[in-house]
């Protein structure tokens, strides 16, 4: 296994921002799913050897995070959810100067394929200071591969993309799961149906899925149902049922939903639908009985 947690808990002061997770990773895309303040940036920060956990232990290849952090750290690239760049340098004396601190030689051709490989040697020359939002989201993603790692830790990478550059980003993952692993945190179910099978969910710091996402779907099947309610009868429904989607249709103004129905018998008229990731996550955020033995 490439990455291996045993029990792994931290709390900051009194807050448990993860309990007992325990997992293993091979090779591939791993999707880590979970809402704001689950604790995916935790657990990132935990691998990446930048915060100790309270109790429990990480094993990237073998090495412990804590006792062997600088082994960890050159077999590891990391793409934070917050970062600073330095914007006076332009992208590839950035890149050389990443290069040197993983303790690996100054390579400019090397620089230039990176440059080139996330599609910013048009600005090479240009200061950093002057880049988009998105471009310096894929000089962080060149910055995290730059030394060869064998393990990318990618925390919420498409978060603030425009469309165009979030597919772009999901391919390029995919790309780098063919021969490394990859750690994908996000909120937003569509990361990982375009990206991978292999899911973990975190859910108020628990793991509550590890597996495959048809099988997280699966959960859900039976329990989302979709009606259309008249426009009058709408607030009572929404008092009597979880509400997963809905919209307003036009000239009716009445309402087509999804939703997981109340203790009642799902209303007359409605019929239950296949349901997507998207449907299994919001059902599993809203219920509490869905954490796993
Ligand atoms: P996520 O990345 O999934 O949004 P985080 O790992 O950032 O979640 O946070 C998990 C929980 O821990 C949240 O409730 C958050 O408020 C809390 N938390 C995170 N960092 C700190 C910190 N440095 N001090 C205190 N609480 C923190
Ligand atoms: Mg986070």
């Amino acid at each position: 296994m490439i990455i291996e947690t045993n029990e792994l808990t931290k709390n900051y002061g009194k807050k448990t921002a993860l309990r007992e997770v325990s997992f293993t990773m091979g090779r591939g895309v791993f999707g880590l799913l979970g809402p704001n303040g689950a604790g995916k940036s935790t657990l990132m920060k935990i691998l990446s050897c930048l915060l100790k956990p309270t109790s429990g232990t990480a094993l990237v290849d073998k090495h412990d995070t804590v006792k062997d952090p600088s082994e960890v750290r050159k077999l590891i690239g990391v793409i934070p959810q917050e970062y600073n760049l330095y914007n006076r340098l332009n992208p590839t004396e950035f890149l050389e100067y990443m290069l040197l601190l993983s303790g690996k030689a100054p390579n400019k051709k090397h620089v230039e394929e990176m440059l080139e490989r996330v599609n910013l040697s048009s600005v090479k020359k240009q200061k950093i200071g002057s880049f988009s939002g998105g471009m310096k989201q894929r000089l962080v993603v060149a910055q995290a591969l730059v030394h060869d790692p064998q393990v990318i830790l990618a925390d919420e990478p498409t978060a603030g993309l425009d469309p165009e550059e979030r597919v772009r980003f999901r391919n390029l993952f995919s790309e780098i799961g063919l021969e490394k692993t990859v750690l994908l945190s996000t909120h937003i179910t569509e990361d990982i149906t375009a990206s991978t099978k292999n899911l973990f969910v975190l859910n108020h710091g628990s793991l509550v899925f590890s597996g495959q996402v048809q099988d997280f779907v699966q959960k859900a099947e039976g329990k989302i149902w979709t009606t259309v309610v008249k426009n009058q009868a709408w607030e009572a429904f929404k008092g009597e049922n979880l509400i997963i989607s809905f919209m307003i249709l036009p000239e009716s103004n009445d309402i087509e939903v999804r939703f997981v129905p109340g203790k009642r018998n799902p209303p007359e008229g409605s019929h239950a639908i296949i349901p997507t990731l998207e449907d299994a996550y919001m059902l599993m955020i809203h219920q509490n009985d869905w954490k796993e033995a």
